[in-house]
């Protein structure tokens, strides 16, 4: 079972039940992560940065 990179708690997937595009988060943390490869398995970390970034730049479009 993999574990989460952040706290080292092991995270609840079940390889053969996830596809890549599936979100897990961290039950211990919190943290979500995006599986990009089932074989072998890989995470990605899911980032909210970006949507802050993006808000930033819409207002500096408005009127
Ligand atoms: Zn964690």
């Amino acid at each position: 079972m993999p574990s989460c990179p952040e706290c080292e708690n092991e995270l609840d997937i079940e390889v053969d039940e996830v596809e890549e595009g599936d979100v897990v988060s961290c039950e211990e943390c919190g943290t979500e992560y995006e599986i990009v490869g089932v074989e072998p398995l890989e995470l990605a970390r899911v980032d909210e940065d970006f949507d802050e970034e993006d808000d930033a730049y819409e207002e500096d479009e408005e009127e």
